[in-house]
């Protein structure tokens, strides 16, 4: 349910705003990659790359902000990690979201195609890295130089504030790197997934989490 009201807040709101954006930055020749007159393939590589950067910014933001964090902890609540974490996300953080993937778009200079091809790939990044599969160690170990695995993005699930402020990444590994805030020395074993004062299936439920943001005892970035 917290899912579905997400959706249908990116469905209705979201996509109709920044797909048109997304027209008129491509009919005016807005943004810094209309700048470079590249080929086709590398306009849509830089663009791509360009929003996993700054939506890897915008992640970190709904950490440090205050008010952001009261919104994002709702998709920290979980208490286990499997791919319908990767959807369940209060729908005012979908709305707040809206002006920063608007100047997003604008700023980069993302063309239809590129946006397209950047969605598809974030969602399958984030179903994978939210998902309980156990890949072979050796594998996961040499993917995650590349981008985000389960094992790491639990790591960023941890109810540990120190742990929660590492491995950002929605998709390519890189901007963790280039941060110093990849961290893969963490026994999966010893993670407990979630936020603090929240340990309980109940305490998680529906109505509770739609409240959360809006809760006088709801407190600051990296504080629950
Ligand atoms: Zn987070």
């Amino acid at each position: 349910m917290l899912s579905g009201l997400s959706a249908l807040t990116i469905r209705c709101l979201e996509m109709p705003v920044i797909n048109s954006l997304s027209r008129q930055v491509q009919l005016r020749r807005w943004g810094l990659v209309k700048r470079f007159r590249l080929p086709r393939w590398a306009e849509d590589l830089l663009a791509v790359a360009l929003l996993d950067y700054t939506l890897f910014v915008w992640h970190v933001l709904t950490h440090r902000n205050r008010w952001l964090w009261r919104l994002h902890k709702v998709h920290h609540a979980d208490l286990d990690l499997d791919a319908c974490t990767a959807l369940r996300f209060h729908f005012v953080e979908m709305i707040v979201s809206v002006p920063w993937r608007a100047a997003q778009v604008v700023a980069i200079g993302v063309n239809p195609r590129s946006l397209s091809i950047w969605q598809r790939l974030l969602m399958a990044s984030i179903l994978f890295h939210h998902s309980n599969v156990r890949l072979p160690e050796r594998f996961e170990r040499a993917m995650s130089w590349l981008v985000m695995t389960p094992r790491l993005h639990g790591i960023h699930h941890s109810s540990e504030p120190a742990l929660r402020d590492t491995n950002w990444s929605s998709g390519l590994a890189l901007w963790d790197i280039l941060h110093g805030t990849r961290k893969t020395d963490v026994p999966q074993d010893t993670i407990r997934i979630g936020i603090e004062g929240f340990i309980q299936p109940e305490q998680v439920r529906l109505g509770h989490m739609l409240s959360l943001p809006f809760a006088r005892d709801s407190e600051g970035p990296g504080e629950t």
